[in-house]
């Protein structure tokens, strides 16, 4: 991968940073994000946060060779505390699990008053992105999931606003698998709540045959539940 072509999964978090925007991206490892939308998206300044030495210099080398340490200011520090109040409009996080995420966001929340919108990739736990989204009135305005090298991805943007408005009836069914994503199922969301029902599956038969104590039935309800979920959610594609 390199500054001009991005990985499908990354290419899919540029595609929604606005033209023209003040851009923070979190844990940038090389700058590879930050970069690419310098040079193809017209984003007028950047930070690329980073709270690791290594990446942090891996970063700054690809800035400077790259002629955009104009544009793009490589900065060493943990989470959201690299951005002053006001000097982002746009923050994107990608690559790590959802509750890595939200607790980025928590840590810096005085810093996200003035960002207009957050692009954010987990690799799991997309559902609690989702939550903390309703918690803190972001509304989720589009979502993506793709698979590249054998890996599903999953990228929500959220803007702030009326929080409830993309879940309609089915709330919690919409926080698991993602309000956008049901309506327009494409293979990678087949793919990734197949294998997942089937591994609910799985644990649930084995609960089955294990004693039977207070939490196995718990955990059995919760899994009943979300099998039910999956089922009704595969099912709507079908009809
Ligand atoms: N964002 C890039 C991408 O999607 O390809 C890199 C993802 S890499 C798996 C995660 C990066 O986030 C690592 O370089 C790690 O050092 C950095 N990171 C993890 N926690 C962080 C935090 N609290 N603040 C800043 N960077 C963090």
């Amino acid at each position: 991968m390199n500054t001009d072509k991005l990985s499908a999964r990354l290419a899919a978090v540029a595609k929604y940073v606005p033209k023209g925007a003040s851009m923070a991206d979190i844990g940038s490892d090389h700058a590879y994000l930050p970069c690419f939308l310098a040079k193809n998206q017209g984003v007028r300044f950047a930070i690329a946060g980073e709270v690791v030495e290594g990446p942090y210099q891996s970063a700054k080398k690809n800035v400077l060779s790259e002629g955009l340490s104009d544009v793009i200011d490589v900065r060493r520090g943990n989470g959201l505390e690299v951005v002053q109040q006001g000097e982002v409009d746009c923050i994107t996080i990608a690559g790590m699990g959802g509750a890595l995420i939200t607790s980025i966001l928590d840590n810096g929340k005085e810093k996200l008053d003035e960002v207009r919108r957050l692009v954010l990739q987990p690799n799991i736990s997309a559902i609690s992105i989702r939550k903390w989204f309703l918690e803190n009135h972001w509304r989720l305005i589009a979502e993506e999931i793709l698979e590249e090298d054998g890996k599903i991805y999953e990228v929500l943007v959220a803007e702030q606003g009326e929080p409830y408005k993309p879940y309609h009836s089915k709330r919690e069914m919409g926080l698991l698998f993602g309000p956008f994503l049901i309506e327009n199922q494409n293979e990678a969301f087949k793919k990734k709540w197949t294998a997942e029902k089937r591994n609910w599956k799985r644990i649930f038969d084995q609960l089955e045959s294990a004693v039977q104590t207070q939490e196995t039935m718990e955990k059995k309800q919760d899994l009943l539940s979300k099998l039910q979920m999956v089922e009704e959610v595969l099912q709507d594609e079908k009809s």
